[in-house]
């Protein structure tokens, strides 16, 4: 994991004094220092502009440097605007405003003028908040006392949203083959992708995979294979598919981590000299942060990478998932994802278990080798992207998933049964309207808020669906976006 961190920059101007400027330098010191102790990436305190230049200069070394994942700014007093247009203006990392003040009580006895022209975050902040408005910036706002739990955490929620536009603009996507044929959601424009989002999407051929598969050792393959061990229950005696699926992925890890990429693809219409699927192969790359997608599918490979470095620790509860099929008895309908083989298992809920069972869909020779488990209950989202031509949309649906309420006992994947908001059949119905794909990335960790920051800073169409969206409201949002995004 790359070293990241947020640069603390506080407003104020040369109109206080020097001792309320030193005043309010330490305190932003000290504030800075206290929340890098909760926060999941250090903030750094760098300074209390008073001037434009100040301002202009500390925005030029945040764009440069590639640790700063963003800025968030604070006004302890009045800091006139027009002093941070040209800074802002050239910003390009993520940027919150935190609205808050280093008191948390109005002192009764101890106010009088001299406390107020130190503390005038209520019109300071205004003042800030103002021209970020009018120059249109994507940023977010949190409004709260510093040191409030509930501040920490949507500080921390905004943090994780920001790293995923510093992974995202360094995603590299190696596709194995090309998209499964015929499937329009899969597509997209991968020039204007590489654009708005900074992904690199490339192909590389399967021979090239398989070449690499012969070069993989024994001894490569028995470390791989007691670390299956120790993760996982082995309940197959096919150890034969179980190396296969080490040696697939020993060498599809080569390949990544030489080309620098951080997701990838294939599909099972080309396994061009491949005796199986890549199945727990695909599933144990994605429980180390890898993302991955089917038949292709590489933008959900991307976003499955991204949620997962948004997620808790930088590799969080969220994978690649495929809407099955429905139970749809009145009062227990739930939706059952799975996929033909490569199911995360950050998301099990128990001990996942290595089974080999027969694949018929695609030219497999063997029965390959793949991870076996219930899904985790909670609440979670499930996202997509797609490409409307000349824009993208991601959609974020608010999730419930349960244990699977049925046992299922000759399903041989990994499953996750849940419910959609605002209630499954309303929630089909929206997530059809606006056009959401079969392939999601599912996450039990990153939220719908963290989407939406994302996709603000990304500067992409956000869609959410969740308890209070009805179709109707929805196809009034859609019909407004679409005239936005086409006048953008
Ligand atoms: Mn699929």
């Amino acid at each position: 994991m790359k070293k990241r961190e947020f640069w603390f920059v506080v407003g104020s101007q040369f109109l206080y004094g020097p001792e309320v400027l030193e005043t309010v330098a330490a305190r932003a010191e000290k504030m800075a220092a206290a929340l890098s102790e909760v926060l999941p990436y250090p903030l750094v305190y760098k300074v209390t502009a008073k001037t434009n230049k100040e301002i202009a200069d500390v925005v030029k070394e945040a764009n440069y440097r590639d640790e700063c994942a963003g800025i968030v700014t604070w006004c302890h007093t009045f800091s006139p605007s027009k002093m941070w247009i040209n800074g802002l203006a050239s910003l390009q990392k993520p940027y919150c405003h935190l609205a808050t003040q280093y008191n948390k009580e109005i002192p009764n006895d101890e106010i009088d003028m001299d406390f107020m022209n130190l503390n005038q975050a209520a019109h300071g902040d205004r003042e800030h908040g103002f021209i970020a408005a009018r120059l249109r910036l994507p940023r977010k706002v949190i409004a709260g006392y510093w040191q409030d739990e509930k501040v920490h955490k949507r500080l921390a929620d905004w943090m994780k949203a920001a790293v995923g536009v510093a992974v995202s603009k360094e995603m590299k996507v190696m596709r194995f083959g090309d998209n499964m044929r015929e499937v329009a959601v899969t597509e997209g424009d991968k020039v204007e992708v590489q654009t708005k989002l900074g992904w690199q999407v490339n192909t590389w051929a399967v021979g090239d995979l398989v070449k690499e598969m012969g070069k993989v050792s024994e001894a490569e393959i028995d470390a791989l294979v007691a670390e299956y061990e120790t993760a996982y229950d082995v309940a197959t005696d096919n150890t034969a598919a179980i190396r296969y699926q080490a040696k697939e992925e020993i060498a599809m890890k080569k390949m990544l981590d030489r080309e620098g990429c951080r997701a990838f693809t294939n599909t099972f219409q080309d396994l061009y000299g491949m005796e199986q699927l890549p199945g727990l192969a695909s599933q144990h790359l994605m429980a180390q942060g890898y993302g991955y997608g089917g038949e292709g599918d590489w933008k959900v490979s991307a976003m499955t990478a991204i949620l997962k470095a948004m997620g808790e620790g930088g590799n969080g509860a969220s994978g690649f998932m495929e809407d099955y099929t429905y139970h749809l008895v009145e009062g227990q309908e739930y939706s059952l994802g799975a996929h033909m083989l490569e199911v995360c298992p950050s998301l099990a809920a128990g001990k996942p278990r290595i089974e080999t069972h027969h694949l018929g869909i695609g030219m497999n020779e063997k029965d390959p080798a793949r991870l076996v488990f219930e899904g985790k209950a909670g609440k979670g989202i499930v996202v997509s992207l797609i490409d409307m031509g000349g824009r993208l949309r991601l959609i974020v649906q608010d999730i419930e998933a349960v244990k699977p309420i049925l046992p299922m006992p000759n399903l041989p994947v990994a499953r996750v049964m849940w419910r959609a908001l605002p209630d499954l059949t309303t929630g089909v119905e929206c997530w059809i309207i606006a056009g959401g794909a079969h392939h999601t990335v599912l996450s039990y960790d990153v939220t719908a808020e963290q989407m939406r920051d994302w996709a603000r800073m990304m500067d992409i169409e956000f869609v959410h669906i969740g308890a209070d969206t009805t179709p109707e409201k929805l196809e009034e949002e859609l019909l407004v976006k679409d005239l936005v995004w086409k006048l953008k």
